[in-house]
């Protein structure tokens, strides 16, 4: 079975999602840490983030993977293991910007399928509905209030050790949802069979406990 969750940033996807796939077992795949590790590789590289050409030219020699270990994925970029390097505001920026250049969408689409066909999956993202798997038996869709979604994010990169001002992740957030819903290669958008979440009053568990009523029915 595949459960897509589809949503902008600060959302609470990550969570829920990874709650989601815990309680049901599932596989939880991330896909945002995919675009993440090759924005990654493109800082690394000294490419501008916005050089299609640029970005184009080092998929060819660029092995992005993802490997489960205790239910945790591990993101290696070239064997190099770097998942603790991938969420920072500086990553973050660079891939919703890569995430728009359809030759980096087209070269993870078959990394995104080929993972979630080895078995039950919980796969979050902006088109897993839409695009990767649009066969998914269940799609959500979360929205949340745009001060709620800030405040999460904030919240996030300070308990990770970042020094944010939150107006500034506010400003951040909604650059990257702009780019994420206009860009002309699969857009955030939800699917038409998508079930719409509002999470700005809920609680993870309450969002977890909504979806696992939804997903148990289908079962
Ligand atoms: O979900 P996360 O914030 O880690 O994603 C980072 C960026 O990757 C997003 O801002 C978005 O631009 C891009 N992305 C995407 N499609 C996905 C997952 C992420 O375009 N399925």
């Amino acid at each position: 079975m595949i459960v897509a969750i589809d949503g902008p940033a600060g959302v609470g996807k990550s969570t829920v999602a990874k709650l989601l796939a815990s309680k049901l077992r599932f596989l939880y795949l991330d896909t945002g840490s995919l675009y993440r590790a090759v924005a990654w590789a493109v800082i690394r590289n000294r490419i501008d983030p916005a050089d299609a050409d640029a970005v184009s030219a080092i998929l060819p020699g660029l092995s992005v993977q993802m490997r489960f270990e205790n239910g945790t994925a591990v993101v290696e970029v070239n064997r190099q293991d770097i998942s603790n390097e991938l969420r920072t505001p500086e990553v973050s920026a660079a891939a919703s910007v890569v995430s728009a250049i359809p030759a980096v969408r087209a070269w993870l689409f078959p990394l995104q399928r080929e993972i979630g066909l080895q078995g039950s999956v919980v796969a979050e993202g902006r088109d897993m509905g839409t695009h990767i798997f649009p066969e998914a038996e269940v799609k959500f869709f979360l929205e949340a209030d745009p001060m709620v979604r800030a405040d999460r994010r904030h919240r996030e990169l300070v308990a990770a050790g970042h020094s944010r001002q939150i107006e500034q992740t506010a400003l951040d957030i909604s650059t990257r949802d702009g780019r994420d819903r206009s860009r002309a290669v699969a857009p955030l958008v939800p699917a038409d069979d998508a079930h719409h979440i509002d999470t700005s009053a809920m609680s993870a568990a309450e969002v977890v406990e909504h979806m696992m009523a939804v997903v148990t029915a289908k079962l």
